[in-house]
This record gives structure tokens, C-alpha cells and sequence, in this order.
């Protein structure tokens, strides 16, 4: 009995007859490396402590593309993700639909947005709130099950039409939050946490940004609204330098043109109190390391993807401390979103472009290509058009 069945599944979860959930969505699946194909999938049902969430849009990450080609950093059933009905996708936002067993934190029509990684709650790391550092990531199946969620990476994310989340992971948006705007709170959580980790306080510190992708330029944007002064963005492209000037650097440093440590020294007196490394390049990390004043932090927001050779002398004998950071930790995200919820930073320059849903893998080229001069490329539900490519909202 096929409606029998789905009542069982549906059983102590509470939903709306204002929100009727469908038995099934669509979703896009990763087949082989770079294969996506969009088919239907049974909407999943929320357990205890999680809800279901009616996805209305999606950012696209580096994180996706390399998801899709190498299969790391995601992580399904022990294994690469290709060919296990998994959808990707991680950052995303969308309507509460529905309510595991237990749930009164969240309302059904409530919109949140989501942080990625929900981690198991009973490791040393967890216990710790570096709950991005958990143990038991991946784990999560058969005689496995940690309980460890991290959508887009180990459990189903956004690129369809539902996702269950635990409710750890969601934050209330603002009505005056477009949908579009609440995808990228999850990227500024990151830049977020980068700042948490160096110690936070950083009023009044210097604070220089290496790379203008996402991450770095919402990191400009959380370090100028901590009261940084100054603080400095290093880049190669002009374009994304002056975005940075318009989320709140001080000044940028064209990395083809100018001597970036000496550049650094002439603004900051001793070199940078705190320098966030986003590109992740043996040249940014050298950087770094000559650009920093003595008792002096880095954080490692992007890692090489190869060893790399630095000068650890010069870290040793300054007294400089290296940070590295793991995803959004520490309910960054949730600070990341008091701050754009009170509106300290505009983080809708760095989205450029919208598809509809049918469209993903178009907006996937756009992303790896930067065709456009495409940033943050964003999916959205409420998009219906063919040629839905349009710069900013
Ligand atoms: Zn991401
Ligand atoms: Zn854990």
C-alpha cells in the first residue's frame, strides 16, 4: 500500500495544509565526475531536532565545481559521491516546510538560511563547538551513524527542491532579506570564523585581506564591521578590488603592480596585526608570512593544494601565530547574519548572476568560467525564465 507507506514515513512530523508537501521533488544527482542529471527523489522526512526545508535559492561555490569534478571534499558512504543519488549544494536558504518529531524552535513559513555542517554533537571537537572539526565527518550510515550531517558534503544539500537540516544549522532571515542576499551568509559565516579564530577582537587592528574571491571580500566587509583599521585588500584584478573598496577596504594593493609586503609596511607602520589568507597560493602564504607584524596572526582561509615551501623561520622568530580554518565553525554564521541583518555590509556585490533550477549547469559554467565577470552565481526557485541571467537583483 504505496499511501500507507508514505503516512508511516510521515509519522510524528508535523507539516501545514498551508504548506502541502509533495511526496516527491525534483532534485539535480551527481552521476560520474561532472555529470549532473536532474531527476525526481522521494522529498526526505525529517527526524528529531531537524525540519524540512523548502529550498528557494542556492548559491554555486568553488567548493561545487571541485565537488563535482574530484569528488572531495564530499564524502558519501565512506567514498567519492559519484553515482550514489547524492545532490550537492551547501549554500542555500529556503521556507521551513515541515517539523521533525520535538521541534518548537522553527515554524512552518518561517525563512532561514543554513550553515553547512551539523556535526555529530558527542565528539571531543564537537564538544569543543568546532563542530566543522568533527571526528566522525562522514559518518553518518549503516553501522556507521554518527548522527554527522553536512549537507552538500555527506548528506543530500541544495541543488533540489527540499533538504532536511537539524536545526542547529538554520537562521531566521529577515523579511527585508532577499532570498538571493540569505545564500550568501554561509560565505561570510566562513570569513566570519577566520576572524573568530585569530582571536576576534580586532577593533582597531590592521587587517589585511590576500585573495578577492568570496570569502575574501565578505572577509573585508565582517573585518571592516569589527572596526579594523585599516583594512587592506591585496588582488590581482581590478575589479574585484574596487567591490572590496565598496564592502569597506581602506585601501587595496594591486598584487601584479605594486611590492605587496612593502606596500603593506608603508600603510600598517609594522606590518599587519591579522592577514587572511584567501588565495592559497605558495606566493600569498610567503606573503603572509613577510607582511605580518611581529606577534602578529594569520589565518589560512584557502589551502594549497600542493605542499608548499614558506619561510617558517621568520614565522618562528616573530613570534607569529598560523591559524588554520575548517568551514564556518563556532556559530560564526549565526554573527555573520546579525551583522547583514542590521545591514553594516551590502554582501549582494558579490552576487552577479541567477538561473532557475533547470538551469544549474549553466550556472555552473558561468561560476567556473567567470563568464560575465561572474562571483557569487545563485539558483533561485522563483526564477522561471530561460535566459535568467541577470547582474545583481
Ligand atoms: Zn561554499
Ligand atoms: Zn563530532
Amino acid at each position: 500500500m504505496k499511501a500507507d507507506a508514505q503516512k508511516d514515513r510521515w509519522q510524528n512530523v508535523t507539516t501545514s495544509q498551508e504548506m502541502p508537501v509533495p511526496n516527491e521533488m525534483r532534485a539535480w544527482v551527481l552521476g560520474d565526475p561532472e555529470r549532473l542529471e536532474l531527476t525526481t527523489k522521494e522529498v526526505p522526512v525529517p527526524r528529531r531536532a531537524e525540519a524540512l526545508v523548502r529550498i528557494d535559492a542556492v548559491a554555486i561555490c568553488a567548493t561545487d565545481l571541485e565537488i563535482l569534478k574530484y569528488g572531495t571534499p564530499a564524502l558519501i558512504e565512506g567514498g567519492p559521491p559519484f553515482n550514489k543519488n547524492f545532490s550537492p549544494g551547501h549554500e542555500y536558504m529556503g521556507t521551513v516546510a515541515a517539523l521533525g518529531p520535538g521541534v518548537d524552535e522553527f515554524k512552518i513559513g518561517d525563512r532561514v538560511t543554513v550553515e553547512v555542517h551539523s556535526g555529530c554533537g558527542q565528539c571531543k571537537r564537537c564538544r569543543m563547538g568546532m563542530y566543522t572539526s568533527c571526528h566522525n565527518y562522514g559518518l553518518n550510515y549503516a553501522e556507521h551513524n554518527k548522527g554527522h550531517r553536512a549537507n552538500g558534503f555527506t548528506t543530500d544539500g541544495g541543488f533540489a527542491e527540499y533538504a532536511v537540516n537539524n536545526i542547529n544549522t538554520m537562521i531566521k532571515v529577515p523579511d527585508s532579506m532577499s532570498d538571493e542576499e540569505a545564500t550568501l551568509v554561509v560565505t561570510a559565516g566562513t570569513s566570519m570564523y577566520g576572524l573568530t579564530e585569530l582571536g576576534g577582537l580586532v577593533a582597531g587592528e590592521s587587517v589585511v585581506v590576500i585573495g578577492p574571491g568570496p570569502i575574501g571580500l565578505l572577509a573585508v566587509a565582517v573585518a571592516k564591521a569589527l572596526g579594523a583599521s585599516p583594512v587592506v585588500l591585496v588582488g590581482t584584478r581590478e575589479n574585484r578590488n574596487a567591490i572590496g573598496l565598496k564592502l569597506g577596504a581602506d585601501q587595496t594593493i594591486d598584487a601584479r603592480n605594486e611590492d605587496v609586503v612593502a606596500r603593506v609596511k608603508e600603510l600598517t607602520g609594522k606590518g599587519a596585526d591579522y592577514v587572511v589568507d584567501c588565495a592559497g597560493t605558495e606566493v600569498s602564504v610567503n606573503q603572509a608570512v613577510h607582511m605580518t607584524n611581529r606577534g602578529g596572526r594569520i589565518c589560512l582561509a584557502a589551502f594549497p593544494k600542493q605542499a608548499v615551501s614558506f619561510d617558517l623561520g621568520a614565522l618562528a622568530v616573530n613570534n607569529i601565530y598560523l591559524y588554520g580554518i575548517r568551514g564556518e565553525g563556532r556559530s560564526a554564521t549565526h554573527r555573520a547574519m546579525a551583522f547583514m541583518a542590521e545591514k553594516r555590509f551590502d554582501a549582494r556585490l558579490i552576487h552577479t548572476h541567477t538561473f532557475p533550477l533547470h538551469e544549474l549547469p549553466e550556472g555552473l559554467r558561468y561560476a567556473r568560467d567567470r563568464i560575465d565577470g561572474a562571483i557569487k552565481v545563485v539558483v533561485s526557485m522563483r526564477t522561471k525564465t530561460d535566459s535568467a541571467k541577470t547582474a545583481g537583483e
